[in-house]
């Protein structure tokens, strides 16, 4: 056993096994970081790229250990989502963030931000997905209207079980939007099939927007496809005003990036939650 095991290391490089070793102690450390309190949910304001007016937020997941310090939800999402993790967390973060913007809802008459949150593909596989998302507007009183459940395109293309699933959430209202458009997939014929609502234009065209005449041209063409289609588009990590400005000129309706704000806890986002602009 002793000589399999030396024999087995070699197949990697080293830094592969540090790798698992590392994600082998996030999994387990992951395991108790709900119950002690060490997941927050941060926002990110979405914003109308015409006139800078915040219309929803996005929830992203922050994770800091008390020993390990704050650790990327691009190295724990994926652990979370091999160890089966991902779908009390999940919920968690939409249950927060649902609950989060219901409260900016009723501090100001008339706001009406919506809560746009991350459903990772093992979600999709639940089951009962459906029953709980209903469940989780319900407890918040966030109208269904004001939810985007934000999904990859490989999920949603991988995972045909989960089309029913998403039907049956935009009958009641809730919109889809896919995430890091342009990256995954190559054939759009999925897209006049599937239950989807806005496209996401992934970061990476977008920050080639003003310096490379292909990254401007996907973006436009993503941007031509959903008006096409009837689909909102959302461009994402907006970083420069010239960005912001082109996009606009695009005919991308909302933008989010730290251009206009960086994801932030709730309480330092009170004050930007009503109708002013953000710039
Ligand atoms: P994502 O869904 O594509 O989220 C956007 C990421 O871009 C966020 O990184 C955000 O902080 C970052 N970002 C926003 N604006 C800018 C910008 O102007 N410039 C740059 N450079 N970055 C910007 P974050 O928060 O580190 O999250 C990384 C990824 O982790 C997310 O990518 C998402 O895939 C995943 N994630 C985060 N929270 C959750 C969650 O609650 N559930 C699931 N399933 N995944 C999550
Ligand atoms: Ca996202
Ligand atoms: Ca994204
Ligand atoms: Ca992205």
């Amino acid at each position: 056993a002793k000589r399999s095991g030396k024999h087995l290391v070699k197949l990697y490089e080293p830094s592969m096994v540090d790798r698992r070793a590392r994600d082998g102690v996030l999994a387990e450390l992951l395991g108790d970081a709900l119950h002690a309190g060490e997941l927050q949910v941060v926002y990110q304001p979405l914003v109308d790229l015409s006139d800078g007016r915040p219309v929803g937020v996005e929830a992203l997941v922050r994770w800091h250990h008390r020993d390990l310090g704050p650790v990327s939800p691009m190295e724990f999402i994926p652990v979370a989502e091999r160890t089966g993790m991902i779908t009390t967390l999940g919920l968690w973060v939409l249950e927060e963030a649902c609950r989060q913007v219901r409260a900016w809802q009723l501090r100001r008459p008339g706001c009406r931000i919506y809560a746009s949150v991350n459903i990772s593909p093992r979600q999709l596989q639940e089951p009962t997905l459906v029953g709980d998302v209903l469940a989780v507007l319900s407890r918040t009183g966030l109208p269904a209207t004001d939810l985007v459940l934000e999904i990859t395109e490989s999920a949603i293309v991988d995972e045909h079980a989960a089309v029913p699933a998403l039907a049956d959430l935009r009958a009641h209202g809730v919109r889809i939007a896919i995430d890091d458009f342009g990256t995954g997939y190559s054939s759009l014929q999925y897209l006049t099939r599937l239950p989807v609502d806005v496209l996401k234009i992934d970061r990476s065209f977008v920050s080639q927007l003003d310096s490379t005449p292909e990254g401007a041209a996907v973006a436009e063409a993503v941007i031509r496809l959903g008006q096409v289609l009837g689909l909102r588009t959302i461009a994402e990590g907006i970083e420069t005003p010239a960005q912001a400005a082109e996009l606009q000129l695009l005919g991308c309706g909302h933008g989010q990036g730290y251009l206009f704000a960086r994801p932030m806890p709730a309480a330092d986002l009170d004050d930007m939650m009503g109708t002013a602009p953000i710039r």
